[in-house]
């Protein structure tokens, strides 16, 4: 399967929520798929969570250059080059362990819609934190 680099903050934090019904289960599907392939081939852009996406414009995204721009800080800090393939698990760690917990959320993808969904699962910001 193929995966965009900063869907990897966006599978773990995944609780069912989503852009439409199609995209939530999409998104529930291609959660259990990793979980089954193991791994993943690392893509630039649209991916298999897109692919259900309403936001998706053919190969791009309607918010591309926020959308990019999450990629290539995840692709840094990972240090991920598209085209590769990385195995599910080992970079499942690296994702909590230099980015959840070094609380990397907000530099990587503040402007995000999810974002305050997500850094409150990861701790970044407390229930009711405008912060
Ligand atoms: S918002 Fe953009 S990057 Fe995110 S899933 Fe939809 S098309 Fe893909």
């Amino acid at each position: 399967m193929k995966l965009r680099a900063h869907h990897l903050l966006c599978l773990p934090n995944f609780i069912g929520e989503g852009y439409s019904d199609a995209f939530t289960a999409n998104m529930a599907a291609q959660k259990r798929r990793l979980a089954a392939e193991g791994g993943f081939t690392l893509a630039e852009g649209a991916d298999d969570i897109c692919a259900a996406c309403p936001h998706r414009r053919d190969a791009d995204c309607a918010s591309q250059d926020k959308v990019l721009r999450y990629d290539a800080a995840v692709r840094r800090l990972l240090g991920l080059r598209p085209g590769e393939s990385y195995g599910a698990a080992a970079l499942q760690e690296r994702v909590y362990a230099e980015i959840f917990e070094k609380h990397r959320l907000g530099e990587i993808c503040g402007d995000c819609e999810w974002y305050p969904l997500c850094a409150r699962l990861t701790g970044e910001r407390k229930e009711g934190s405008d912060t």
